[in-house]
């Protein structure tokens, strides 16, 4: 089947700073993980071009704050719209530069459209208090107020709904905003500015700079006292990198970092459901998502049946380039993580694994690898004790539900976890003394923009999304009021 031309060409090469496209003198290189080949040229930006960004957020916050809520909710629902008339060409840009299938980008569109419409609705959701203090006749009223200016910073797996999940609520909450995509994927998140200034968002209010050297950008935005937040998804070593420079000005955070999550499947469980949850909790976007199932737990009378069924379903997914429309398994967004993948299984088979479907990569210039299943996988190989972010599921068997517990739980992560189980009262039983953030019962897709998304533990601080998702973005201010 042939398919549309292999490049982005007509964005600028250029930082979006103060409503403006600002030309570049070092620039960088964007490829195409399924192809090797390059997709476009970008602007490389430095230390000068961030705080061009940060001075452009900064002037703008005063009058972006002062707009009213209905204002800033019908520019979100412009964009909701705008991405949604755009959504083809931009499932294309996510798909050339970071690989997913067409598919699961056009999935991407809509979810990461959603947050814009939700926060177009919690904006105008006015909230706050007003009551008598108990111990006089003083009153106290407590207003939310716009954080300020926001530094947000993203990672490649969805490189439009990372960016909508923090810029919609920072915009909603009346917050400016300087992003900072990932180096892998910045061609989408420069379309995702087209789309808020068609939409209506004043100049400054979004300002976006693209770099290959991250460090060099966030260091003097973080150093910098007009900040006001940093809200980061990613991994949790950058995560606690940036965490302890953020504590050096005692900055509000939000933190997303990586996870680890078990996949249990209880003695009662339905295994046509499971089956259907594992591979979608496993295999969406090659693995690579935070949510991903990477530890599986299966009652010792279905691991059988399991395994054999969930391999059979693994074995009929087609691996190859996202924009040919059979494809359901993209490839890894590199080579160094096919290698590191490829070592994981290599180590857990060394320890006694069964390997039951190959990992062999396709070859060619694309870093592709085929989805993996391996039983009786030792607790202590890197396959268990590590987010994969890959496509390869590690299963070990349980006897009781305690032992499933003190496997499941046997992490430093706590983002999501997955049950599946018939017995609604020792499913949710199950489910509720998970220390995880999420938790999917029977179901392997948890995300949604009215849910609050997040982790506990070393997964995070925060949490994006939701009837909640606003207040990240927002200061209390209490006013003591005496007669
Ligand atoms: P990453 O941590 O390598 O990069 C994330 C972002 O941080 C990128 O924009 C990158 O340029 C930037 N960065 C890297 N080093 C930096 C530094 N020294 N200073 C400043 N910025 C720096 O992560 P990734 O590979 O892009 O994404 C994958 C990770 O993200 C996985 O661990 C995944 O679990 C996690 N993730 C978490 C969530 C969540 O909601 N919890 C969602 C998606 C991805």
């Amino acid at each position: 089947m042939p398919t549309p031309p292999h490049t982005v060409s007509d964005l600028p090469v250029a930082q979006f700073v103060g409503g403006r496209w600002t030309e570049s003198a070092t620039t960088m290189a964007v490829l195409n993980p399924a192809t090797g080949t390059q997709v476009a040229t970008v602007a490389d930006g430095d230390d000068v071009t961030a705080l061009a960004a940060l001075d452009a957020a900064v002037a703008a916050q005063e009058s972006w704050a002062a707009t009213d809520p209905r204002h800033r909710s019908d520019i979100l629902l412009n964009a909701f719209h705008l991405l949604h008339a755009g959504a083809d060409r931009i499932a294309r840009t996510i798909t050339l530069e970071m690989g997913k299938p067409l598919a699961e980008a056009r999935g991407e569109v809509g979810y990461g459209a959603e947050f814009l419409r939700w926060f177009a609705e919690e904006a105008t959701r006015g909230s706050g208090a007003y009551f008598r203090a108990p111990s006089g006749g003083r009153r106290i009223a407590v207003r939310k107020q716009p954080v300020g200016p926001v530094f947000a910073i993203t990672p490649w797996n969805f490189p439009l709904a990372m960016v909508t999940r923090k810029v919609a609520p920072a915009l909603a909450a009346g917050c400016t905003v300087v992003l900072k995509p990932a180096p892998q994927t910045p061609l989408t998140a420069m379309e995702f500015m087209r789309i808020l200034v068609e939409a209506g968002v004043p100049a400054g209010v979004v300002n976006c700079v693209t770099t290959a050297r991250a460090p060099l950008v966030s260091a003097p935005i973080l150093a910098d006292r007009r900040l006001r937040k940093l809200t980061f998804t990613g991994s949790t070593g950058v995560g606690r990198m940036l965490f302890a420079q953020a504590a050096r000005r005692v900055l509000r955070v939000s933190m997303e970092l990586g996870g680890n999550a078990p996949f249990v499947v209880l003695e009662s469980a339905d295994l046509d459901k499971a089956v259907e949850g594992a591979v979608l909790a496993k295999l969406r976007n090659a693995g690579q998502t935070c949510v991903a199932a990477d530890r599986f737990l299966v009652h010792e009378s279905l691991v059988a049946e399991f395994t054999e069924r969930f391999v059979a379903a693994v074995a009929a997914l087609s691996v190859g380039e996202g924009l040919d429309e059979s494809t359901r398994i993209g490839p890894l967004i590199d080579g160094a993580a096919v290698q590191r993948i490829t070592a994981m299984v290599d180590e857990a088979v060394g320890l006694g694994a069964h390997q039951h479907t190959a990992t062999a990569e396709l070859g060619g210039a694309g870093h592709f690898l085929r989805p993996a299943v391996l039983t009786g996988v030792d607790t202590r190989s890197r396959l268990w004790t590590s987010e994969v972010f890959g496509p390869v599921a590690a299963i070990r068997s349980f006897t009781d539900p305690a032992e499933a517990l003190r496997l499941a739980d046997d992490t430093e992560s706590g983002l999501a976890g997955y049950v599946f189980g018939e017995n609604l009262g020792d499913t949710l039983d199950f489910a509720e003394r998970l220390h995880t953030g999420m938790v999917g019962v029977n179901t392997g897709a948890i995300s949604d923009p009215a849910a609050p998304f997040g982790g506990t533990r070393s997964s995070g601080l925060g949490r994006e999304g939701g009837s909640t998702g606003l207040d990240e973005y927002q200061e209390l201010q209490y006013l003591a009021i005496e007669r």
